[in-house]
């Protein structure tokens, strides 16, 4: 068998950072530089190849086109390689994660996103065994000569995530990410322990590349007290076609009647409003409460146990797509990419 190739896409971050010597922040600096730092990529018996975006970036200035970019870049190349390893900043790198889940459906070969607390050039970095760990799930096969992963996944600090379940948790800590709704798919010791029920597995034919992703939306999270009328101008049909709401605990809401005359108004004038919990974990359950029936009367999706991270770049996808808004509404609540757990009815 031959050895499997891995290409490594770099788009910046704090992996392959250096001080700026006049002001002493770190600055994105180019994979040259990161490739060198780490000599154990030479030693890998996989054929290595890196493609790096023209201009390196600290993550917070990501953006869908980029995101676009980077998706784009892997199909086009999807079928000269076993696996992609995206070197990314850790800050939005959740959101990334996400966003290329939806961007590149129907994968059969694993997308690693990884990165790093510390530069690579430091020497107590985290950024080497992130990278070095990444690079190999990449380019894992099983007995069938199927790769292991076949998904948008996120590694950091001996853990595989599922892409579009995954949260930054942590600025400071090594562990800076979690699954809190689903299983890790995999830890790092010894061995990398695949836990192979939780991987994902598509149901499509070929690979899909969907980039038109539409960025007119709001993110509003509750708060006790919050005054309705700092929100409103964002319920406004000629500003936002979609609005996400993080509410309270199990889906819930204050109860208050310009609030929902405003989420009526949205609504029906085609506006698409869903709806996530701020908690880390569980799910929106819209009906458990009576403070979530304003919601429902309203017409607003539960977005079931989905992160932030995810509904934002599935509501970006899904109103992005060619399709009526109750078609749009029934994809919002269907399960599209491992990105939520389905109620069973
Ligand atoms: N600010 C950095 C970034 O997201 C942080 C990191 O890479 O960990 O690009």
């Amino acid at each position: 068998m031959r050895n499997p190739k891995v290409l490594i896409i770099y788009t910046g971050g704090t992996i392959g950072m250096i001080n700026d010597p006049e002001t002493g922040a770190l600055k994105p600096f180019d994979f040259e530089h990161l490739y060198n730092s780490v000599p154990e990529l030479k030693q890998f018996d996989y054929e290595l190849e890196a493609y790096s975006m023209d201009e390196p970036i600290d993550s917070s200035e990501m953006n869908p086109s980029i995101w676009a970019e980077i998706a784009t870049t892997i199909f086009d190349k999807y079928v000269n390689y076993d696996g992609f390893v995206v070197l990314h900043g850790s800050d939005t790198m959740a959101y990334t994660a996400s966003a290329l889940s939806f961007m590149l459906q129907g994968l059969r070969k694993p997308v690693i996103l990884t990165g790093s607390q510390l530069p690579i050039g430091q020497i107590r970095t985290d950024g080497k065994e992130n990278i070095i760990t990444a690079i190999e799930i990449a380019g894992m096969k099983a007995d069938n000569g199927e790769a292991i992963v076949q998904e948008v996944a996120l590694y950091f600090e001996y853990s595989l995530y599922r892409g579009n379940r995954s949260q930054k948790i942590s600025a400071e800590n090594f562990e800076a990410f979690e699954s809190a709704n689903y299983r890790n798919l995999a830890e790092a010791g010894v061995h990398i322990a695949f836990n192979h029920n939780a991987l994902y597995r598509t149901k499509l034919t070929e690979l899909q590349l969907n980039t038109n992703f539409c960025t007119d939306l709001a993110l509003v999270k509750l708060f006790p007290g919050m005054p309705i009328g700092s929100i409103a101008p964002l319920f406004d049909i000629t500003k936002t076609k979609g609005v996400l709401i993080e509410s309270f605990g199990a889906g819930n809401s204050f109860s208050n009647s310009a609030f929902e005359k405003l989420l009526m108004n949205y609504i029906s004038s085609g506006g698409v409003v869903l709806n996530v919990t701020q908690c880390v974990t569980g799910s929106v359950n819209h009906g458990k409460y009576e403070t979530s029936a304003l919601f429902s009367k309203a017409g607003v999706i539960g977005g079931s146990d989905m992160t932030t991270e995810a509904a934002l770049a599935k509501m970006m996808f899904v109103l992005g797509e060619k399709s009526d808004l109750v078609e749009k509404r029934r994809r919002l609540e269907e399960n599209l990419c491992g990105e939520l757990t389905k109620k069973r009815s």
